[in-house]
């Protein structure tokens, strides 16, 4: 078998090596005084890679002053510019970043012109020693992977198949593979099956893991926490991502939690009782480990729901608190909905308004409707086409006019942020008196 090791910067992923930590900036990245503050902070509190987003050339350029202001300071922390639909953009950005984030989902349309251009951008990675990571988004394969495969974990494994032999047909090893979905289980089988088709094939790349647009609070912890650790248990997993719709410091104790955990080979391999004391330090390392104990085997199906308790530096954690962290833990599982499922972007430099605040506001309004997938997207570049799985979306347009989807389909556009999310109510009542949709999860 060869075991890839993949360089970002001064940091080495996959094989024998430690899990590792990145986040995402969620500042414009022209800003480059704020960009460089927020790098600082996240280093500080234990990022090792950080994502930039990287929309154009103002924004590479921006990425290279950065990069040099964070260098002189002696942070040498990889950056990665994250690129969406430019090739021009990403090859530029590859003279400059540590890596460069592209997702094949948006070249889908003009696929002979990606595969040169891919080839192109190869050659800049090899100069200049930048790495590439295939990130795939179960909101966006394509007309052909979806004609052959269906919106499955299977279509996303093999589109990164895909992408994988382009790289190796240019004799390029210096890939990552992410395939992201806010679904739980989507997101888990995509990556076990894509691993099992590159160990039949000899070659394991190391994988970025991330549960995408997991939301905010304990229930966006507790949806990360049972997707990682459902690989990480399988030793699946090299680097990974907590994706919170909050301020991405929050993120850093989560991810260094959970790859902390599975340091631990008896966290790895332990045999679960149904009844178990937990006994933490605070309210978020309960939730976390309980987390990874039990949501792999809730989610595989393995267990129906098991007893619980637990103390918080030796006060007991009260029952109807415990009662409540099951319920979220059995969605995140996807095994008993009881509230709405939440799919909101973690928001980047591309998005122009609080989506923190509005997502909470979302939150507050349609928590009466369970079963209902409700999306909250921070940008209408990538948010249409990465919510997949949404009944209904949210989506910023710009710094205050927003876009509301029902599915795929765009309802009503430009309207103002302030009525915004009435719109969004008045749709779903509509729909629900018209019986034009009905909830999914049942
Ligand atoms: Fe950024 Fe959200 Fe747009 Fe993705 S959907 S590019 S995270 S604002």
């Amino acid at each position: 078998m060869r075991n890839i090791e993949v360089n970002v910067g001064n940091v080495v992923v996959g094989k024998e090596n430690k899990i590792v930590i990145q986040t995402m900036c969620n500042t414009s990245t022209t800003d480059v005084k704020n960009s460089y503050n927020q790098c600082i902070q996240l280093a500080k509190a234990g990022a090792q890679i950080i994502r930039l987003t990287t929309q154009g050339i103002r924004e590479v350029e921006a990425l290279g002053l950065l990069k040099q202001k964070l260098r002189r300071a002696g942070v040498l922390t990889p950056l990665v510019a994250d690129v969406h639909f430019s090739f021009k953009v990403a090859i530029a950005a590859a003279k400059v970043a540590d890596k460069v984030r592209i997702n094949p989902g948006n070249f889908a349309k003009e696929e002979e012109l990606a595969k040169r251009e891919f080839a192109n951008l190869i050659e800049v990675c090899k100069t200049n020693s930048t790495s590439i990571r295939i990130g795939i988004n179960h909101g966006s394969l394509g007309e052909r992977i979806t004609a052959i495969y269906g919106n499955t974990p299977q279509g996303m494994a093999a589109i990164a198949l895909e992408w994988i032999e382009m790289a190796e047909k240019s004799n390029f090893d210096q890939i990552i593979i992410s395939l992201k979905a806010s679904n739980v289980l989507v997101m888990t089988e995509a990556y076990k099956f894509l691993y099992k088709v590159m160990e039949e094939r000899g070659v394991l790349y190391p994988l970025h893991l991330g549960v995408t647009e997991a939301g905010n609070g304990y229930e966006g912890r507790i949806k990360s926490a049972v997707g990682l650790a459902t690989l990480l248990k399988l030793g699946i997993g090299d680097t990974i991502r907590v994706s919170l719709t909050e301020d991405p410091m929050n993120e850093i104790p989560v991810a260094k939690f959970i790859a902390k955990y599975f340091e631990d080979k008896s966290n790895i391999d332990k045999k679960y009782p149904t009844n178990v004391v937990y006994d933490c330090l605070n309210y978020q390392d309960f939730i976390l480990k309980v987390s990874c104990d039990y949501g792999p085997l809730l989610l595989e199906k393995k267990i129906d729901n098991f007893n619980l308790s637990g103390t918080i530096l030796g006060e007991d954690i009260l029952e109807k608190d415990i009662q409540v962290f099951k319920g979220n833990l059995l969605q995140a599982s996807r095994r008993k909905f009881t509230k709405p499922e939440y799919i909101a972007c973690p928001g980047c430099g591309r998005t122009l308004f609080n989506l923190e605040k509005v997502f909470k506001e979302v939150k507050k309004r349609t928590s009466h409707l369970a079963g209902y997938n409700i999306a909250v997207m921070g940008c209408i570049v990538n948010g249409p086409g990465e919510m997949a799985d949404a009944d209904y979306g949210y989506v910023g347009e710009g710094r205050d006019r927003v876009s509301i989807y029902r599915g795929k389909d765009l309802i009503y556009r430009s309207v103002p942020q302030e009525e915004a999310i009435d719109k969004l109510l008045e749709l779903i009542e509509q729909d629900v008196r018209n019986k034009v949709f009905l909830p999914r999860n049942g």
